[in-house]
């Protein structure tokens, strides 16, 4: 057994964001240590990074947190990752005496069940930068850690804490740490924004506005600040091509044409976005295209316009997706359209209309993804409440093929053969 807690007076605290994989390494690492490990370096601890990759056993892991000699681990948790972060904190928790803290989208909506696993010591909910500041700087003085003294911070199998407001305005945090994002080529990933204002009832961006009872936690950087950060990383390295994370780049048609505007004049590098075809209109992609937009991912998520209006909350027709992609494509951007299958109330007849409607927008490319109920979404109520979920879903991580739900209208059988129909079409487009 290593004893990390007999460190004889550590000046600071040295926290190691563990970055979980399951059946593959995603381009990027979670963006949210990426915001934390500079926010608590500028206050004088330290933060390094491991991607535990899925290969990787539990002998490695523990070489590999050795050589990095941490006082704290974190893991920043998805519902995709949570059950392997579980498992391998656990592990970790028998070999190593160390503070382990989860946060991150699953944890916050989740954080009874993540704390019930028993592997981790603390669960951080919510936005993470001044919580983890505060964790960190309680564990360093070793003050007693307890029930409610710590805003966001949950203890094992303790109450659900209060949550702080929200941090304020973020372009007075640092820059995010690229040495955490394990970014390559020059491909930078950048996010000038937090939560969105929209109501999708299956997507969990809107939903952390509600569990902050729509307190001010959806914000946008200033068109400046998100240059400035530009500029810092082409002063310090490559700037090859920028992939704005923004789960949707276009809310504020002022901001985007502000930005593009700048952006064209200072930088003549390539960038992609995600985007809501509501909002999108000629002018807008005419701004987008005059920056250097090369690709816009659309979510279309259905072709029904029921299954879009009565579940989803999103009452646009079909016509505006046809009309966008057209838009999009005669500005020479390429467009990829995202679909769902295997919502509550969705039937066959539903699906065959979503693969209609890729016929007709005919997209650069097509994502398809087996509906997953996220925590802390109006779906995932409506799943639990219907009985559509197996009592036991947190076991359950998110899988993109097959459906953890058990529903009236449409099977999990039906829904595997949909999924591999849309296999099908997208092998031979
Ligand atoms: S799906 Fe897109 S538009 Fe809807 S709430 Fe999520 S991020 Fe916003």
């Amino acid at each position: 057994m290593i004893c990390k807690t007999q460190n004889m007076c550590p000046i600071v605290m040295k926290m190691l964001f563990m970055e979980i994989e399951t059946q593959s390494v995603w381009a990027v690492a979670s963006v949210g240590p990426g915001f934390i490990a500079p926010y608590i370096r500028q206050h004088g601890h330290g933060a390094s990074f491991l991607r535990v990759l899925p290969d990787m056993d539990m002998r490695d892991i523990i070489c590999h947190i050795e050589k990095h000699a941490p006082d704290i681990l974190g893991f920043s948790l998805t519902t995709r990752q949570w059950k392997r972060g579980a498992y391998v904190a656990g592990k970790i928790a028998k070999i190593i005496d160390i503070p382990i803290v989860a946060g991150g989208l699953h944890p916050t909506f989740l954080p009874s069940s993540v704390s019930e696993s028993g592997a981790f010591d603390y669960i951080c909910m919510g936005e993470g930068e001044a919580a983890t500041l505060e964790l960190l700087n309680c564990l360093e003085s070793g003050e007693k850690i307890y029930e409610g003294r710590i805003p966001n911070i949950m203890l094992k199998r303790g109450a659900i804490p209060e949550l702080r407001p929200p941090f304020g305005r973020i372009d007075d945090l640092p820059f995010m740490a690229r040495d955490l994002l394990d970014e390559k080529h020059g491909v930078i990933h950048m996010c000038t924004q937090r939560g969105c204002p929209f109501p999708c009832t299956y997507c969990a961006a809107g939903a952390i506005d509600g569990l902050y009872k729509n307190t001010g936690y959806v914000r946008r950087r200033s068109v400046h600040n998100v240059l400035e950060e530009l500029h810092e990383i082409r002063r310090n390295g490559e700037l090859n091509y920028v992939i704005f994370l923004d789960d949707t780049f276009t809310i504020n048609r002022n901001w985007v044409k502000e930005f593009c505007r700048a952006y064209a004049r200072e930088f003549s590098t390539g960038f992609s976005i995600n985007a809501r075809a509501e909002t999108i209109n000629q002018d807008m992609i005419g701004w987008l295209a005059d920056a250097g937009c090369s690709h816009i991912v659309y979510g279309v998520e259905s072709g029904s316009m029921h299954i879009r209006r009565d579940v989803l909350n999103r009452p646009a027709d079909n016509q505006c997706f046809i009309d966008v992609f057209k838009l999009t494509r005669q500005a020479n951007i390429l467009a990829t359209a995202n679909y769902m299958m295997g919502l509550p109330g969705e039937t066959s007849e539903d699906i065959e209309e979503t693969l209609s409607l890729n016929d007709e927008i005919a997209p650069d490319d097509f994502g398809y993804f087996v509906f997953y109920p996220y925590p802390g979404t109006k779906l995932f109520d409506i799943c639990l409440q219907n009985g559509y979920l197996p009592d036991n879903y947190p076991e359950f991580p998110s899988d993109d093929s097959q459906s953890v739900l058990d529903m009236p209208d449409l099977s999990k059988a039906d829904i595997k053969y949909y999924y591999n129909k849309f296999t099908q079409v997208h092998k031979s487009a």
